[in-house]
C-alpha cells in the first residue's frame, strides 16, 4: 500500500517536497485555507479546503487518512496539528512548531539553549517600546512576532525615522525590537534530523539578501573555518535534540567578527537549500520526506560548488537559463512585485566563475 502524506501549505516548498517525495511512490494530499492559490501544488494530489467547526476525524478522513502530516511553513494551526497527531504522527511535532511560530518565543528558546542572538526587547506596549529605541544599538529591527518573514511586517528604526514609526505604530500588537549586528557575512546550516535521531548536515550555506529577502546563496559557503561548522552544527543538534524535531531544519546565522548568531530557525524547507535539488546527492526535499517517513537520511554529498539566484517578481526563459550546468526551475505562480517565482541553480568547481554567472544572470532576470 502506498504510503500518504499530508502536506499543509500549497506553495512552491509543499511543490518541490511533492516532486522529491512521487517518485519514490508517495502519494500527497494538500491542506489549504479557503482561497489559497494552490497553483503551485495543481496536480500533484488531493487539496483539501479546511472547513469551520469540523471534527479532526472528520478532517483526517477528507484528507484520505494521511500515514504522517507535515509542513511547508511555521505559520500553522498548532491546536489543529496536535488535534491531527492523534489519527496519525505530525513531523515536525507540534510542540516543536510552537517554539518557532513567535519570534519572542522562539528567542527565548534559543537562549534558554545559550545559544548567541542579538540583544532584544519585547515590545508589546508604547512605553517598551520608548525603551527600546533609547537602549538598543540603531538602526534596530522591530519584527513582528508572528506573521512575519523575508522583511515583511518590519520596520528598520533610525535616529531619523524613529519618531515616525512610533505614530506608525499601534498597540495592542506584539514586537520584538533587535539591535542591529553589524555582520560581515550572513550563513545558513540545514539538517535532517530522523525518527531514530540520526542528523546529517549539509555544508554551511553563504546567503545574501536583498531587502530582508534572500537572492543569492553559495554552497558550501567560503572560507567558514572547521569552528565555526563545528559551533554551528553544535546549535542546531542542540536545537533538533531538545524538540526531538523530525525533519529537516535551516538556522539562519550573522557572522560578526567570526562569532555566530543565530538569526532565525526556519522549521522546514529553507529557500537557502534549494540549490541542493541540484547540487547535492539528496536534496534537502527529499531528505525531509524520508525524515518524516521514517527512511534513512540520504546523502548530503555535494557535486561541487553550487550558486542560487532567486527569481523575485521576474522571471527567465528557459532559453536564457540554459547554460551546461545551469538549472532553472519555475514553480508556475502568476506574477506579482517580489513573489518568489522561481530560483536558478548554477554548478561549477570555481567560486569566481559561479559568481560572475550568477551576476549575469542577475542583471538580465531583473534588467539592471
Ligand atoms: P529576518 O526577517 O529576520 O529573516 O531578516 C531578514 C534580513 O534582514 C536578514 O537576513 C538580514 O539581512 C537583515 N536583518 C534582520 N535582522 C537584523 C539585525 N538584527 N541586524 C542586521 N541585519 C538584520
Amino acid at each position: 500500500m502506498s504510503v500518504r502524506i499530508t502536506m499543509v501549505g500549497s506553495g512552491q516548498l509543499a511543490q518541490m517536497m511533492a516532486l522529491a517525495g512521487i517518485p519514490i511512490g508517495y502519494e500527497f494530499s494538500f491542506l489549504v485555507a479557503p482561497g489559497e492559490d494552490t497553483r503551485c501544488v495543481d496536480n500533484l494530489g488531493q487539496i483539501v479546503v479546511l472547513e469551520d467547526n469540523e471534527s479532526p476525524q472528520s478532517l483526517f478522513a477528507r484528507l484520505g487518512e494521511p500515514d504522517v502530516i507535515t509542513v511547508e511553513k511555521e505559520h500553522v494551526d498548532i491546536e489543529l496539528l496536535t488535534n491531527l497527531n492523534k489519527f496519525c504522527p505530525v513531523h515536525p511535532n507540534p510542540n516543536a512548531l510552537e517554539k518557532f511560530k513567535n519570534r519572542r518565543d522562539e528567542k527565548l528558546f534559543l537562549q534558554s539553549l545559550n545559544i548567541p542572538i542579538a540583544p532584544f526587547y519585547s515590545v508589546h506596549d508604547e512605553g517598551q517600546l520608548k525603551n527600546a529605541i533609547a537602549t538598543l544599538d540603531k538602526p534596530i529591527f522591530l519584527k513582528s512576532e508572528e506573521e512575519g518573514y523575508d522583511g515583511y511586517n518590519q520596520y528598520k528604526i533610525t535616529d531619523d525615522n524613529a519618531e515616525e514609526v512610533r505614530n506608525k505604530l499601534s498597540f495592542p500588537s506584539q514586537w520584538v525590537a533587535e539591535s542591529f549586528i553589524p555582520f560581515q557575512r550572513e550563513i545558513s546550516f540545514l539538517a535532517a534530523r530522523s525518527k531514530s535521531g540520526d542528523i546529517v548536515f549539509y555544508p554551511p550555506v553563504e546567503n545574501a539578501h536583498h531587502n530582508g529577502t534572500l537572492i543569492t546563496s553559495l554552497a558550501p559557503a567560503p572560507n567558514v573555518s572547521e569552528e565555526q561548522v563545528s559551533t554551528g552544527q553544535t546549535y542546531l543538534k542542540n536545537i533538533v535534540n531538545t524538540l526531538d524535531y523530525v525533519g529537516l531544519i535551516c538556522m539562519e546565522c550573522f557572522v560578526c567578527d567570526g562569532k555566530i548568531l543565530v538569526n532565525e530557525i526556519a522549521p522546514r524547507v529553507h529557500n537557502s537549500g534549494h540549490w541542493s535539488a541540484k547540487g547535492a546527492l539528496t536534496s534537502q526535499f527529499e531528505n525531509h520526506i524520508r525524515a518524516v517517513t521514517d527512511l534513512p537520511l540520504g546523502s548530503t554529498k555535494l557535486i561541487g560548488i553550487s550558486g542560487m539566484l532567486n527569481l523575485l517578481g521576474v522571471t527567465l526563459s528557459a532559453e536564457q537559463a540554459s547554460a551546461e550546468s545551469t538549472f532553472l526551475t519555475l514553480y508556475g505562480k502568476t506574477v506579482r512585485p517580489r513573489r518568489k517565482l522561481g530560483h536558478v541553480t548554477i554548478n561549477g568547481d570555481d567560486y569566481n566563475d559561479i559568481k560572475s554567472q550568477l551576476e549575469s544572470l542577475r542583471k538580465l532576470a531583473y534588467q539592471e
